[in-house]
């Protein structure tokens, strides 16, 4: 689609190739059911020559779309006038270089970094999908919107939902939700509705509840949704001084994320704005690794968008058959039926990928050393170190790469799994409480022990 309008939407499956106008709302290709990708007429945009020019925003904080760590990357993300763009202060995230963890895991001073999303608003990476996608909705004139989630969808939602004005329903799975993001969702006065079921069944039941009751979809099948989180990746080459890194590692849910990523890289590279694209490491948990089995053992390739379906139907119909539900305590990436998995597949083309999965303990683990070291995270988003460190020893991921580890989401989320690592002594760096009598010899006593 070109002419005058600065975006357009494209269907993914180059067998269709069906365009539609920023202007309609849908989450899948109505022609093929496929997914949709935001592209863009870049002769109508104007992009700044440099990245580093991007710096200019700095001094004009005050003005909101400058504030937001999302939108002041706005010419990359072109698809809605000013007035519509929605922003609650997003993306003011930190790139924390660690030198004590690199140390720990045997990588190289001044090499590892953490990107840490959880200083969102709402806590999690997701805020960075929702100003764009409640951006769109708000262009297209939505009045009521719904979402599946693990939990942090939910909470981005709920918030954005309520600073706009939009009526909220999410769904969640039957006792599959840290505590910290349930809470968010009825704080913030989303409609909250349990299904008797997994993240896998409400995805599938939330895309029929918008298409029958025309709501608006915030699941990441939204492609403004990945928009805004390609700003992620924005603010690492930012925080970087405007490098590029070595190794972008990223956990692996529902694959928004790593999708974002690699349509990021593509479109910079494409640009000339980065001259070298960085390689991507998508960490699964063993209990939810649809991808990792997928890519490593099956042999499933983008193909430049001729993508052999009948691995993944073949794949899906077995979990079906084996009544299959997946099992981690890193909840935000328990999902086995990932929506992004065609986009995800493009990214590991685009940035050379590569995938694999680590063990709730080896999640654990890595998630304390993460909060010994640094600002902590929540079990999902120290996938990534589980997976650096065993990347590590592999030697796929060497000590003298740089490299950026997305933290996705805040410590204070799922209180529960850190209290009863910690508590119940159940990994290597549990550090319990003990308990002592209320006598100041015995207190003096004990600490001095320590
Ligand atoms: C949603 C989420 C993920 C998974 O991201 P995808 O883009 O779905 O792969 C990982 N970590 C946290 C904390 C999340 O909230
Ligand atoms: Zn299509």
């Amino acid at each position: 689609m070109s002419g005058k309008q600065t975006a357009y939407q494209k269907c993914i499956n180059p067998k269709c190739g069906a365009e539609f106008a920023t202007t309609e709302s849908m989450f899948k290709c109505p022609t093929c059911g496929d997914l949709l990708d935001i592209k863009y007429n870049w002769e109508n945009i104007n992009v700044p020559k440099k990245l580093s020019d991007f710096r200019k925003r700095w001094s004009t904080r005050n003005n909101r779309l400058d504030f937001s760590g999302v939108w002041r990357f706005r010419e990359l993300l072109n698809f809605c006038p000013d007035e519509n763009k929605i922003s609650i202060g997003e993306g003011q995230t930190l790139l924390e270089r660690n030198d004590n963890l690199a140390s720990f895991l045997g990588v190289d001073a001044g090499n590892l970094f953490l990107q840490y999303e959880g200083l969102n608003p709402s806590g999690s990476f997701k805020d960075n999908g929702m100003t764009a996608a409640f951006s769109h909705a708000d262009m297209v004139g939505a009045k009521s919107c719904a979402c599946a989630s693990t939990g942090n969808t939910s909470a981005a939602v709920a918030v954005y939902a309520n600073h706009c004005g939009l009526k909220c329903t999410v769904f969640i799975g039957s006792g599959r939700i840290a505590f910290g993001k349930l809470s968010q969702a009825m704080d913030y006065g989303a409609k909250t509705i349990q299904i008797l079921g997994d993240f896998d069944d409400c995805m599938k039941q939330v895309q029929d509840v918008c298409t029958n009751m025309g709501l608006y979809l915030l699941n990441s099948l939204n492609p403004f949704r990945l928009e805004g989180q390609k700003t992620i990746m924005y603010r690492i080459i930012e925080g970087l001084g405007w490098e590029v890194p070595d190794w972008i590692i990223v956990p692996g849910g529902n694959l928004g994320n790593s999708s974002a990523f690699g349509k990021a890289f593509a479109e910079l590279k494409q640009l000339g704005l980065i001259e070298k694209i960085p390689r991507l490491a998508i960490i699964n948990a063993s209990g939810a690794d649809t991808l990792t089995d997928l890519v490593n053992n099956k042999s499933l390739r983008w193909n430049d968008g001729h993508i052999d379906t009948a691995i993944i139907d073949d794949y899906y119909a077995e979990l079906t058959a084996k009544n299959y539900s997946p099992h981690t305590c890193a909840s935000a990436i328990e999902i086995s039926r990932p929506v992004n998995l065609k986009k995800c597949l493009r990214a590991i083309d685009v940035c050379d990928g590569i995938v694999t999965s680590v063990t709730d303990s080896e999640i654990t683990d890595a998630k304390a050393l993460i909060g010994r070291y640094g600002l902590g995270c929540e079990p999902a988003s120290a996938a990534t170190i589980a997976g650096l460190k065993n990347l590590l020893a592999s030697s796929e991921i060497k000590p003298g790469e740089k490299i950026a580890c997305v933290l996705t989401g805040h410590c204070l989320k799922d209180p529960d799994v850190t209290v009863n690592y910690h508590k119940d002594l159940q990994g290597s760096y549990s550090n319990a409480p003990v308990e002592c009598e209320n006598d100041l010899d015995k207190i003096i006593k004990l600490m001095s022990q320590c």
